[in-house]
């Protein structure tokens, strides 16, 4: 105990005395949170070309660097979306059929509503998303515009078009669920620049609450396969269980949505370091939003029923050790309520510093960026959000706090003298 105490103030002079040139910039924090969770025994944090240089106190004494006083803000990591379909949305509002009137967008409309779905998302304090399904390249045009510098937008990492038999229509009188088809499947995803490969493995979507198998399990070991093989990373869709078995033996590395998780598959994916992506809050979203989709009251009870198996669902999955990371399936108008998931999490018996990183660090141990992103730590990238309260206490400093958010040592977002702060209405959960 006396030696760790005393390995900390040594850690902690070294960390306040590391040099940094006058190109840095120093902000200063109330209070700095990490990913962990944790709150750092440090208020300020020096970056320098888009790097933490030196996270420490009164940093501004060992260096020329310019000080940026964030006065009563709380720091945190910049926040990882784990699933979105940024590329899903539509000019103007829904008038009531949402699906239909995507269906009939131009590439053109899409692209232009993609942009905006990457603007509100860095509202939200999101500064790198995993998107999961979109066609037509716009997911990589809009992904490389972003790096390039030339869109404002989180960071995305993304899948192309989802594996998904609508996507992959089989030849006339063959059977699809063969490993070769799927195998064949995933290639042509690797070819075109994917960062993921997703497997639709069951149905159930906005008001379809089904989970039909649609790929056997020797087919999605197939594709997960060539895909590790490639270097890239596996994800699976699946509403209920029914893909669930598949995704654990075929061993990839998060899975989506599943409610009604047995304790064998908690502890199997526990084993495996599977991802759990629950995906709560977007069949609330379903739910509050209805008449934008023409859903009747039917659908909107189904929903609430669906949240609330997905919340018991989650309570276990965390209570056993499972990492769990923020993922809110957002489309068309929920852009912007992406973070209120964290609200679900809390619901499921998550500790605020257990949903703090799940949108943080578990988000970058998904990606496999956890040595880049998701946290505040010197020669990491930096990103950072600040926010008005203190989600240590209450959750919703994050949800509808978001005051300022730095993207890569830029500040692409910043409230601090005007503008609106982003307060989404997260509505009754179920
Ligand atoms: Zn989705």
């Amino acid at each position: 105990m006396r030696q760790n105490f005393i390995l900390q103030v040594i850690l902690s002079i070294l960390i306040v005395t590391m040099p940094v040139s006058a190109e840095t910039t120093i902000y200063r924090f109330t209070k700095i949170i990490d990913g962990t969770g944790e709150a750092l025994l440090a208020r300020d944090i020096a970056v320098e070309s888009g790097i933490i240089k030196a996270v420490g106190n009164n940093l501004d004494r060992s260096s020329n660097g310019n000080l940026v006083d964030m006065g009563s803000l709380i720091a945190l990591p910049g926040l990882i979306d784990a699933h979105t379909h940024i590329t899903y949305g539509l000019p103007e509002a829904p008038k009531g059929n949402a699906w239909g009137e995507l269906g009939a967008t131009t590439r053109e409309q899409r692209v232009a509503a993609a942009k905006r779905n990457a603007l509100l998302t860095l509202e939200t304090g999101v500064t790198s998303v995993r998107d999961l399904n979109a066609g037509g390249g716009i997911d990589f045009e809009l992904r490389d515009a972003i790096n390039a510098g030339a869109v404002r937008g989180p960071r995305i990492f993304t899948s192309g078009p989802g594996i998904h038999p609508a996507n992959d229509p089989s030849p006339e009188g063959t059977d699809k669920t063969t490993p070769e088809f799927l195998k064949a499947a995933a290639e042509k995803r690797i070819e075109s620049g994917a960062d993921w490969i997703k497997i639709f493995g069951t149905t159930g979507s906005a008001d379809d609450l089904t989970s039909r198998a649609y790929y056997s399990a020797a087919a999605i070991k197939a594709a997960a396969d060539v895909a590790k093989a490639a270097g890239k990373r596996i994800t699976v869709h699946s509403y209920g269980i029914e893909a669930v078995d598949a995704a654990i033996t075929a061993g990839v590395t998060s899975l989506d949505h599943p409610v009604g998780l047995t304790e064998n598959h908690i502890k199997a994916m526990k084993a495996a370091d599977i991802i759990y992506v629950p995906t709560i809050d977007h069949n609330r979203y379903y739910a509050q939003h209805s008449e934008e989709y023409g859903y009747d009251s039917n659908v909107r009870a189904n929903l609430r029923v669906f949240v609330g198996r997905n919340i018991e669902t989650v309570r276990r999955a965390n209570h056993a050790g499972v990492t769990i990371a923020m993922g809110s399936d957002a489309v068309l108008t929920g852009f912007g309520e992406n973070t209120c998931e964290l609200r679900a999490f809390i619901a499921a018996g998550m500790s605020n510093a257990e949903a703090i990183k799940s949108a943080t660090l578990n988000g970058a141990m998904l990606l496999g960026q956890d040595n880049d992103l998701g946290r505040i730590k010197v020669g990491y990238t930096a990103d950072f959000i600040a926010v008005s309260g203190d989600p240590l206490t209450d959750i919703n400093a994050i949800i509808s706090g978001v005051t300022a958010v730095m993207k890569e040592g830029v500040l692409v977002v910043d409230h601090r003298t005007g503008g609106k702060v982003n307060k989404p209405n997260c509505g009754t959960l179920y």
